[in-house]
């Protein structure tokens, strides 16, 4: 039975206890010192704080722009799991060890010394970043923490039980696994609700890529089932009339889309989802919260204003306001200083080649370049067919923020599309991990 906006109301409804370093002159775990200095400093240095997309990324260009900087990465998970084509994993097309690789290669191909632990306080004047590890002094140092969920956004969702039985899996790992299996040991017949959260937050069409997926698991192995979408947002927030044009045509009997339906209230022990609009009986349920900057981000002192929940950075080099030499890229970045860039693992790949430039060309006293950078964002739609958007970006003098140069959506989905889409992951893994 179809769930029309009408009568929507009718129905009830991670810490790194030690740390191992890689890399050329690699200090050996049982060498490092829990507080004071580690590797000391002996030459020009960047540090680079978060190993993901943007992270990773900045720390190879920094390597290849001038291999004479020492660069030195700081990660909590020994793991790279990638959060693009993860909703394929959820979606039973891949499964996590596609998405799983390790940053061995930075350090063997790049002499990038990578440190597994956790950074917990940043000193921008003595510049130093403390870890679990110990401290490390730096000439630069490039934050890339991603993003945390805001789970007192919604109530109920705050507490162990919650979060276990509504994993949000936006940030690709044991949720994404969990997600997976609540959906595979649904009955047929059964309610699955995924909760988009209000923009800002990580990959735009990340949400409607996902219920694509999962509507097109429904269809083939979960008769009578359906997938309700209830969005923060007043509508689909990227590739709105392609999404809604492929649930029209495959889901219209299983995916049910339901705007302006922010979700204010979970209840663990009954799978009640409360909405804007009413509530929904869930048998699953994806409730993607809230996001802000990582953690690290606050702990850091990088918020410039006390209710920010992003980081201000310059748009032309991506230093942050609060402290010289500090840069901050990907999804961490504030829309309102950088510009209107989506949160996307493309522009954080684009953002680490802006900053990793810009810190090692000002630490070798030369002027940093004009940013440029890119974006494409490929969605499945089932198995085999995507929809996408692209879009450029430069820096703008009169704004003095990044503005969208060209851009545009795929003009219908296609299966050449679909492949493209894998061409594009197995192309920018190997540009950040390669
Ligand atoms: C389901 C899904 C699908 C997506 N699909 C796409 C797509 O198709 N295309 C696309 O371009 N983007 C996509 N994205 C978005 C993309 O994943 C993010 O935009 C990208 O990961 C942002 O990179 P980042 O460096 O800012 O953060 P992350 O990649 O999350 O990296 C942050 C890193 O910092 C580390 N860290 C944080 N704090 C500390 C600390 N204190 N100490 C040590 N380490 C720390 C974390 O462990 C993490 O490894 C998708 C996202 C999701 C969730």
């Amino acid at each position: 039975m179809s769930i029309t906006r009408r009568n929507f109301i009718k129905y009830t409804f991670a810490a790194v206890a030690g740390a191992s370093v890689l890399g050329h002159s690699a200090v050996a775990p049982a060498a490092q010192k829990t507080s004071g200095i580690i590797m000391p400093k002996k030459g020009k240095r960047i540090v680079v704080l978060g190993g993901g997309w943007g992270g990773c990324t900045a720390a190879k260009y920094a390597r290849m722009e001038d291999p004479k900087v020492e660069v030195i990465l700081i990660e909590r998970d020994p793991k790279f799991i990638s959060c693009p084509i993860s909703n394929l994993v959820i979606g039973g097309q891949k499964t996590m060890k596609d998405i799983t690789f390790t940053r061995d290669k930075l350090a063997k191909n790049y002499g990038i010394k990578i440190v597994y632990t956790e950074a917990t306080a940043l000193d921008a004047v003595k510049k130093t970043l403390t870890t679990k590890a110990g401290t490390i002094e730096y000439d630069k140092l490039i934050v890339s923490p991603g993003i945390s969920y805001d789970y007192d956004a919604i109530e109920g969702l705050n507490n162990a039980a919650a979060i276990k039985k509504f994993p949000a899996a936006f940030k690709a790992g044991a949720e994404t696994v969990a997600l997976r299996e609540k959906l595979v040991a649904m009955k047929p017949g059964g309610v699955v609700v995924l909760a988009v959260p209000p923009v800002p937050y990580r990959c735009p069409p990340g949400p409607y890529e996902r219920a694509s997926l999962i509507a097109n698991f429904l269809k083939k192995y979960k008769k009578g089932s359906k997938i309700i979408v209830v969005d923060a947002n007043d509508d689909v927030t990227s590739k709105g009339p392609l999404f809604k044009k492929a649930w029209a045509d495959y889901y219209k009997d299983i995916l049910e889309y339901i705007p302006d339906a922010a979700v204010t209230k979970v209840d663990a022990s009954t799978g009640v989802i409360t909405t804007e609009q009413g509530e929904i009986k869930s048998d699953v349920a994806n409730i993607i919260p809230t996001m802000t900057a990582g953690k690290s981000a606050f702990d850091l002192g990088l918020m410039n204003k006390p209710d920010d929940k992003f980081v201000r950075a310059d748009a032309y080099t991506l230093e942050s306001y609060n402290f010289k030499d500090v840069y901050v890229i990907g999804d961490a970045t504030h829309n309102g200083a950088v510009g209107g860039v989506p949160k996307s693992g493309y522009v954080a790949n684009s953002m680490g080649k802006v900053a990793a430039s810009a810190a090692v060309r000002t630490l070798n006293g030369q002027e940093p370049l004009a940013p440029s950078l890119i974006n494409t964002c490929y969605s499945m739609v089932n198995d085999d067919e995507a929809i996408f958007v692209a879009a450029s970006y430069k820096y703008d003098d009169v704004s003095k923020r990044i503005i969208s140069a060209s851009g545009g959506t795929s003009p219908e989905r296609s299966v050449l599309f679909g492949k493209h889409a894998e061409d594009w992951a197995l192309g920018i893994w190997n540009d950040i991990l390669g």
